[in-house]
Parts: structure tokens; C-alpha cells; sequence
């Protein structure tokens, strides 16, 4: 078997994951980008030792997408199963990261998956097909609460059991940095401080804030010997706004931080 991805668990979810997994409860992952939502479900597949497929969902993604679709090859027109069906068929974890950002005819597509038939519908082959005992469906999702990003119906959400991610706990997340980075424990702990430090301040009406991913780019960037201030600047500051104030503000208070 290869290597597990590395994961440290923050409250329970990996219990949490087995349990849902065994009653095949489709399991929704609610929380800011940044925060180990993907990495706990390849951790999670890897524990239990399934293929794992993800789709990452944007504006375009269809149900079509997601199902199947019939391709033309030389003479020939074949049919070409979807992520969403080859999971079902095949019995894999099937992970639809952001399922908020996809057009809304995907959730008529999984509803059906999502109860006690778990069942989907290939129109296009007039199938019914019944999932594989082993198939589960996780999705993640940013709930709304910063500007811009959009809604997912109660009638969804209550299809699933859902778990929280957020940032954790400055010891936790320290040991994060050092884990996926390789920087030291002193500069984690400076990268976390300066975090909580930008969490904190609301006032600057951030779309996002500093994750734990652009942390653990800012370790590496030391890491490999580009110099603390620069590193924090172009992984922590940057993107997080593009408004030159906001930025040198930024840069100003992580300069005296690291
Ligand atoms: P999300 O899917 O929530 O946007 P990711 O799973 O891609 O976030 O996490 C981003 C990065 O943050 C990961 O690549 C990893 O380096 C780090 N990370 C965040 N939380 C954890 C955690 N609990 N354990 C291990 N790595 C984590």
C-alpha cells in the first residue's frame, strides 16, 4: 500500500468518516478554503483503502459532466461513463469539491444517489443503475458567510451529515506548517501568530483570510531560503487582496512578526 497522505485530525472527524462510511451516509465537509478539507478525504480514502475521484466543481460543471457522455471516436460514437458514474459502478469515494459552485441540474443528478436508493440515472443510456455497496459520495462546501460565494438549498444540505473545518488551534496548526513545510517550530509559530493576527482584523473586509495552505507556502518558501520577510509577502499578503494599501498595511505588520 503507498504512503498515507498526511493529515492531522482536529475534532473527531476521522471517526466520524468511518462511522458515515459504513452506513454510507454522504458526508458534506463545510468550511474556508484552506483548511485540510481535501487532504482529510485523501487521508480518509487511503485509511480505507478506496479509489478515491474528485471533481472540482466551477460554473460550468453539469450533470452531463458528472454522468456521461457519448464521444465520437474514428466511425464510431462511444459511450463514456462521468466521474460521478464510474464511482457508482465501480464502487469509489466520489469527492465534489465546492458542489455550491456547479450549475444546480448536478444536485437533481445526486438526489437520487443520496437516500435509500442510491441510484443513479443515465438518461442518455436509459439506465438505472444501482451504486456498488462500497460508493460514497462526499462534497465540500464554503458556506456563505464572506462575500461572493453562493448558497447550497437546505433540501441538499440536509441530504448529508455535514462536518465543521475551520483553522486550528495555533499549536495544532503550527505543527501543520512543520509537517508539510519543513521549517522550523520557531517560524510555524511566527506564521501562526501572524495568521491570527490577520484573522483577527475583520475590519479590512477580506474575501478570505490567511489559511493554513498559505502558511504552509509561506514555510516552504523559507524553507528553501527565500528570506522571511519576501516569503511571507508573496504567499500570505499577496493573494490575499489586491488593493495596494491593504497590502503594504499587510506587509507592514508581517514584517514586524517574522
Ligand atoms: P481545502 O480542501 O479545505 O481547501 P486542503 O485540504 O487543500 O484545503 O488544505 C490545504 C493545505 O493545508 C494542505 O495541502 C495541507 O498542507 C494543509 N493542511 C490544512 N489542514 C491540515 C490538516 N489538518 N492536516 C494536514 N495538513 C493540513
Amino acid at each position: 500500500m503507498s504512503l498515507s497522505p498526511y493529515y492531522k485530525e482536529i475534532n473527531k472527524e476521522v471517526e466520524v468518516f468511518e462511522h458515515a462510511y459504513s452506513e454510507k451516509l454522504p458526508v458534506l465537509l463545510k468550511g474556508p478554503t484552506g483548511t485540510g478539507k481535501s487532504r482529510f478525504v485523501e487521508f480518509m480514502a487511503h485509511k480505507l483503502d478506496k479509489e478515491l475521484i474528485t471533481v472540482s466543481c466551477h460554473e460550468e460543471t453539469s450533470s452531463t459532466d458528472l454522468i456521461g457522455r457519448y464521444i465520437i471516436k474514428g466511425a464510431e460514437t462511444i459511450w463514456v461513463d462521468g466521474p460521478l458514474t464510474r464511482a457508482a459502478r465501480t464502487g469509489a469515494i466520489l469527492y465534489l469539491d465546492e458542489i455550491a459552485e456547479a450549475r444546480p441540474d448536478i444536485l437533481v443528478a445526486i438526489h437520487p444517489l443520496t437516500d435509500h436508493r442510491r441510484e443513479i440515472f443515465v438518461d442518455k443510456l436509459g439506465e438505472k443503475l444501482k451504486s456498488h455497496e462500497d460508493f460514497l459520495l462526499v462534497a465540500s462546501f464554503n458556506p456563505g458567510y464572506q462575500r461572493g460565494f453562493k448558497e447550497l438549498k437546505p433540501s441538499t444540505r440536509q441530504r448529508f451529515i455535514a462536518v465543521s473545518f475551520n483553522y486550528p488551534d495555533p499549536k495544532v496548526e503550527a505543527e501543520i506548517i512543520v509537517n508539510e513545510s519543513g521549517t522550523s517550530i520557531d517560524i510555524a509559530k511566527k506564521l501562526v501568530n501572524i495568521a491570527n493576527k490577520i484573522r483577527n482584523l475583520k475590519e479590512l473586509g477580506l474575501t478570505e483570510t490567511a489559511s493554513t495552505r498559505l502558511l504552509v507556502d509561506a514555510g516552504k518558501l523559507i524553507k528553501s531560503g527565500l528570506p522571511n520577510r519576501l516569503s511571507v509577502r508573496v504567499a500570505i499578503v499577496e493573494p490575499l487582496t489586491d488593493e495596494i494599501e491593504t497590502v503594504n498595511a499587510l506587509a507592514d505588520l508581517c514584517d514586524l512578526m517574522i
